[in-house]
């Protein structure tokens, strides 16, 4: 028995990088049943514990008291290893926005922020530690990247904020997370499996996932354009968020450099794909900073480039985020008459535009502010 527990350890491979734990929440129900087999341990447990992590909400395997007292440690050793442990918590909105920072099984360091509206909780997660692609207004973007995060990692954020609101740890009363944005810290589609895997786990229906409804979630993308065309394919409908933050290929090329191998035109049509592919409107992020990208001229240009795609526009609409101001960063907050007269402008054009409202500024824990510094 000990020796066939053992084993998979000693089948590690011996180089390359260190990997996370593997997880529940990495795996399928199929895969967790194999796994506690290949460790001599009975496969239909497997059920009873993606139960107590995804439905109850329980880590703590004394409550498991459906698991035989004598196995249990074996059986949360095996499926439920710890992935991240909190290292500090800070909170705004009178406790109503709370951002983590989390350390990884490997020292890595990432964030994600809690949001309890009066009528839903928004989860912004991680999907790596840090970012490979250098937007300079971004917070994230001027380290670099340090790794991709696992789905266990990237599902583990979610429910870590779904058990604070159980517990009642969140003023309002206990509650469940049904918006989840991947608007934290990583460039999602450059962690394609990942992500996509972790959208599986929160849509899949209890005891076997979180049970959340696609269009809860929100993915956000700096335009990697064969990712969006694979995304559009999934069958999973999750709204798809564009960062275009400039309608010309020579602005966005300085701010959102990946624009160099996909350009604006390219990028704009692969998101009319996702929107037509998959019968869910496009959201279209553009951050306003201060005499960059917020001239009228270039309010009546997005418009243009967003009907150009060809079809009618009504596949998607524009959110305008007042820039987060990231210390020792050049970029500016636009001036609100500038920001007013960009609205006038894509709204005389048809365009359906709206404000995202910055909860969690003064933390440091709005889009763009999350560096994880320590
Ligand atoms: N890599 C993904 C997710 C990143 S964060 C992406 O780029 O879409 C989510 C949003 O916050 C993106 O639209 C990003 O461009 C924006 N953002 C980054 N820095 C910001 C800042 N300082 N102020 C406001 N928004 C910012």
């Amino acid at each position: 028995m000990s020796e066939i527990k053992t084993l998979p350890l000693v089948m590690e491979p011996p180089r390359g990088r260190a990997k996370p734990p593997r997880h529940l929440a990495d795996l399928d129900p199929a895969e967790r049943k194999s796994l506690l087999e290949e460790q001599g341990l009975p496969g239909f447990r497997a059920k009873q514990i993606a139960a107590h992590y995804f439905g109850r909400l329980v880590d703590d395997p004394e409550q498991m008291t459906d698991l035989p007292a004598a196995q249990r440690a074996d059986l949360v050793g095996a499926l439920l290893p710890e992935l991240m442990t909190p290292l500090r918590t800070q909170s705004a909105d009178r406790g109503t926005t709370r951002k983590t920072l989390w350390k990884l099984f490997d020292g890595a360091l990432v964030e994600s922020v809690l949001m309890r509206y009066s009528d839903r909780t928004t989860m912004c997660v991680s999907s790596q530690a840090g970012c490979g692609m250098a937007c300079p207004f971004c917070a994230t973007g001027q380290g670099g990247l340090q790794r991709n995060m696992s789905t266990g990692e990237i599902v583990e954020q979610v429910i870590a904020g779904a058990r604070a609101l159980d517990r009642g740890e969140v003023p309002g009363g206990p509650g469940r997370v049904n918006n989840i944005v991947f608007m934290g810290m990583g460039e999602p589609l450059a962690n394609y499996r990942a992500v996509v895997g972790a959208v599986r786990r929160l849509t899949d229906p209890a005891p076997d996932g979180y049970g959340m409804s696609a269009r809860g979630i929100t993915v956000s993308t700096v335009g990697l354009v064969p990712r969006m065309l694979q995304l559009a394919e999934e069958g999973i409908p999750v709204t798809l968020a564009l960062s275009l933050h400039a309608p010309d290929d020579e602005l966005r090329n300085e701010l959102v450099p990946i624009n160099t191998r996909f350009s604006v035109a390219e990028t704009v049509d692969a998101a009319w794909n996702y929107a037509r592919t998959t019968k869910r409107r496009v959201s279209i992020e553009y951050a306003m900073m201060r005499d960059i990208n917020d001239q009228a001229w270039r309010a009546d240009l997005l418009a243009d480039v967003l009907h150009g795609v060809g079809a009618d526009w009504g596949w998607g609409h524009v959110n305008l985020i007042p820039l987060n101001e990231v210390p020792g960063s050049q970029f500016t907050r636009s001036r609100d008459a500038d920001t007013d007269e960009f609205v006038r402008r894509l709204e005389a054009k048809g365009i359906s535009t709206t404000i995202r409202d910055t909860r969690g500024d003064e933390i440091d824990a709005a889009c763009g502010q999350l560096a994880a510094s320590e």
